[in-house]
């Protein structure tokens, strides 16, 4: 009988130091790093009839968007605060997410601009430096320099670099790669008074030459694009993930999707359906339609 209760205590005492172990482990797997979700818009425009979702997007939508991350409690952070916490020189707040849109359009400044400032919501614009202050030979009008340094003063837009041309990277001769990721730099720096540390792919498209030209010319860190997840502190600097995001979604789904990514499942989708979306991705941009 005693022995019994013995056992019986002895078997508790197991079970509860067990439990003990999975909940610690469990609780500093949880604490480890956090994630950070980059998202990718590009055009807005009034209506979709038409249009690549890929990269367009009303504004009644994107405030959607805006205001879903912003009610399911995320701030918009910038690549400096991203950089500085990878790091180990700041925090981040308890959900961040970085808000990109490439390109350099005229609606960015129309549009984005105003929503995001209305909401708090920083973002940052990657430009294409060759077409700043274009209204033609190109598939929409790209804001000026002068706006583009409005935009800066309002502490809410970030102007990074999205190359000169907008060509193909992997495409060019060694001294025109130089050339995309240097004069992109010179011009941002030159025209906003700031410095310009941030570089995304035109296309997502990079190889070793862009990758170490990035480097050289003094680039912290670069954004390809996709849908291939969250970032950490162990994601490569050079090879930064973004989340495209697609026009015809609610703010509640984008939301959704921002999440599930967080949580490891990008798209929140079946894993086909990923690939097939990043190879659409991949190849329904092409340099004429920017
Ligand atoms: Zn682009």
């Amino acid at each position: 009988m005693r022995k019994t209760a013995g056992n019986a205590i002895g078997i508790l005492s197991a079970i509860v130091l067990a439990v003990n172990l999975v909940f610690v482990t469990t609780k500093s797997e949880g604490t480890a790093d956090v994630r950070v979700p980059v998202i990718l818009y590009h055009n807005i425009v009034d209506s979709l009839a038409g249009q690549d979702l890929l990269v367009s997007i009303t504004p009644d939508t994107f405030r959607a968007h805006m205001t879903a991350l912003k009610n399911a409690g995320y701030t918009g952070i910038t690549f400096d605060e991203y950089y500085d916490y990878v790091n180990g020189g700041g925090g981040l707040p308890e959900k961040p997410v970085i808000i990109t849109l490439d390109d350099g359009y005229l609606s960015n400044y129309q549009y984005a601009w105003p929503i995001l400032r209305s909401l708090g919501m920083k973002a940052t614009i990657f430009i294409v430096t060759s077409t700043v202050g274009a209204s033609t030979g190109v598939s929409y009008p790209h804001f000026t320099w002068e706006q583009a340094r409005e935009m800066e003063q309002s502490g809410v837009i970030d102007i990074q670099s999205h190359s000169h041309s907008h060509e193909e990277i992997p495409a060019m001769d060694d001294a025109a790669v130089v050339r995309e990721l240097r004069l992109s730099k010179y011009l941002i720096e030159e025209n906003l008074g700031k410095e310009c540390r941030y570089f995304a792919y035109p296309y997502g498209m990079y190889d070793e030459r862009a990758l170490s030209a990035a480097s050289a010319a003094g680039y912290r860190l670069q954004c390809l694009l996709g849908n291939s997840g969250y970032n950490t502190k162990d994601t490569p600097a050079e090879k930064l993930r973004r989340i495209t995001v697609w026009g015809d979604r609610s703010g509640e789904s984008l939301a959704e999707l921002v999440e599930e990514t967080v949580r490891g499942n990008p798209f929140g989708e079946p894993e086909e359906i990923v690939q097939e979306e990043f190879v659409q991705d991949e190849t329904e941009e092409s340099p004429g339609s920017e």
